[in-house]
């Protein structure tokens, strides 16, 4: 898994409980949508970092994605299931975006075996976050999944 030829597919896992944390808020471009994300570790801390994957997905929708467990996504205006989601090949995740402006919001699995409780948050749509200050890291998901 240290192995930086590969490409990390490590499967991000909770943080600990006392790790310290920052919460967002973001919503969707029409604001049909508000949310708070809490992530840990913040995302300025140098050890964060957001993935930029070039699957064919993430290449059109322009995810860079963090991921946190389920219960630091809360709702301030619509919920999950509000949203409309788009699943391909394995079906095995759940994109969700904005039906009346697009945005790609998060994605989650709807397989209990794979990423359980874990969401997918695009860092595109949090307020106040510098796109240019992130340490991405690139996925090559192309050659994965
Ligand atoms: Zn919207």
């Amino acid at each position: 898994m240290s192995d930086t030829a590969k490409p990390d597919v490590t499967i991000p896992t909770a943080p600990a409980a006392d790790a310290p944390t920052a919460t967002y808020q973001a919503s969707c471009h029409c604001g049909a949508f508000s949310y708070n994300v809490t992530a840990s570790p913040p995302l300025n801390d140098p050890s964060a970092t957001v993935m930029e994957c070039n699957c064919s997905i993430c290449e059109r929708n322009g995810y860079l994605l963090i991921y946190v467990p389920d219960e630091r996504v809360s709702f301030t205006k619509g919920a999950i299931e509000d949203f409309r989601s788009y699943s391909f090949a394995s079906k095995k995740m759940n994109h969700y975006f904005c039906g009346t402006c697009g945005a790609s919001c998060m994605i989650r699995s709807k397989d209990p075996s794979f990423f359980p409780g874990i969401t997918c948050v695009n860092v595109r749509m949090l307020r106040d976050v510098d796109l240019k200050t992130l340490n991405l890291k690139f996925g090559d998901g192309k050659n994965l999944w």
